[in-house]
């Protein structure tokens, strides 16, 4: 069809052209990329070295011949109509492999077929006679089977994600159901234990009621564990959605929480200038609660200070909880943010030491990190931080570098 027009436009002698053509192209003999040159006529006009090692053609054998002769490929619809815009109006053209089969189908030494990346310009015919193609043709086996291979790896990789969201969503539903549905029967035993131990007291010598006085501290125990573990399975389950939270008004919710405690250990409290972000209201409270409780806790001899502060960094907000209490050894830096790791006897402090992996979680949902530097009888600094471009619920993006300074 269009080849028709082509062929009927008068054009040179074919041994000028080629002669021209090589003059003019002979710079890209040695190039590392298949180079030919096509007249309108389908007649190649210049065939470089890289085209003869993929092909084994020489360029004396191939120059001058019609090339849909030894590649048919080129006879497609897809690819005339592409030619026809470049011989006639100069347009360049583009195969990629992932749409276009290549144009000289090649194999490499190793077997494998060769990926072609083609790229076609005009360029100004003798004799202004239109425009001839310049095909440069790379080969980008190697980076497609790359790029191929790294796909796949995602993929692997999106997928082991998912599986991974998957089973913690289903541990936390256990979580959620087992600590749920423990709590009722353990009621029971902790309150008949109660029961026996208060109705039956005197008429039991003294070995019956220790054991009995074991049993009632045992399910008292078990029963703050498990209103712990409860506690922890709903940070993920029932968190609330994300809203605009000044952190100082969470902090001071949390301290007034707290009020009883901090009478009694006289804390010296400083607050610094503290942000607003996109949080879970309630779970702000609770981390703020949790780390200050730990502050109070964990005092040594001195008189206790505690200090709460933030710095803006790049892309999110690093707040700080500063102690001047006992510290941690810095081996057990990580250790402390595991559910039900204590590093202290129940005798030395009381606790069941789930309210850090709790800060953890809270802090996990929020997108962010927490840390601690500490060592012993040095405090403790636990860091946190929140992402300062949280997308509001409603898709906005909300402008979080705002700091109240008026605390
Ligand atoms: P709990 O206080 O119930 O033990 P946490 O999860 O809050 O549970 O803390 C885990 C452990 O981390 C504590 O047992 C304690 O040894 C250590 N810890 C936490 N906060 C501090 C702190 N501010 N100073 C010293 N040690 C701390």
């Amino acid at each position: 069809m269009e080849l028709q027009s082509h062929e009927q436009v008068q054009l040179n002698n074919l041994d000028q052209d080629i002669a021209a053509a090589n003059t003019k192209f002979s710079g890209l003999d040695y190039a590392p990329v298949g180079f030919f040159v096509l007249r309108q006529d389908f007649r190649v006009l210049f065939w470089n070295h890289c085209l003869t090692g993929w092909t084994q053609l020489s360029s004396q054998e191939i120059v001058g011949t019609d090339l849909r002769q030894q590649f048919p490929n080129i006879n497609q619809p897809k690819y005339l109509v592409r030619l026809k815009q470049v011989f006639q109006g100069g347009f360049p053209a583009i195969f990629s492999p992932q749409l276009h089969q290549s144009v000289i189908p090649s194999i490499l030494p190793n077997g494998q077929r060769c990926i072609q990346q083609t790229t076609v310009t005009a360029v100004p015919a003798a004799s202004n006679q239109g425009f001839y193609a310049l095909f440069a043709i790379q080969d980008v086996t190697n980076l497609t089977n790359r790029i191929q291979s790294y796909q796949a790896e995602l993929r692997e990789r999106k997928r082991a994600e998912a599986e991974l969201q998957r089973s913690n969503a289903e541990l936390e539903q256990f979580a959620y159901v087992a600590s749920h549905d423990l709590r009722e029967p353990l009621r029971m035993v902790t309150s008949f234990t109660q029961l026996l131990a208060q109705r039956y007291s005197n008429q039991l010598d003294d070995e019956a009621n220790t054991i009995i006085n074991f049993a009632v501290d045992g399910a008292a125990r078990m029963q703050a564990l498990i209103d712990d573990l409860l506690t922890f399975s709903r940070v993920g389950t029932q968190g609330n959605p994300f809203e605009v939270v000044d952190c100082k008004e969470s902090l001071n919710l949390a301290l007034s929480n707290l009020q009883i405690l901090l009478q009694e250990t006289q804390a010296d409290i400083t607050k610094a200038p503290l942000p607003i972000v996109m949080a879970d209201p309630a779970q702000l409270v609770q981390l703020f609660q949790n780390l200050i409780s730990n502050a109070l806790k964990y005092r040594s001899e001195r008189p206790l200070t505690v200090e709460i502060g933030s710095e803006s960094q790049e892309n999110h907000w690093l707040i700080w909880v500063r102690d001047n209490g006992i510290g941690i050894k810095p081996k057990y830096a990580e250790r402390i943010f595991l559910i039900f790791q204590r590093l202290h006897t129940r005798q030395q402090y009381s606790g069941t030491g789930i309210g850090l992996a709790i800060c953890k979680k809270i802090i996990e949902r929020h997108g962010g990190r927490i840390w601690v530097e500490s060592a012993p009888d040095q405090g403790a600094i636990f860091y946190f931080t929140l992402p300062k471009n949280n997308l509001r619920s409603d898709g906005g993006f909300l402008l979080t570098s705002l700091v109240k300074e008026d605390i």
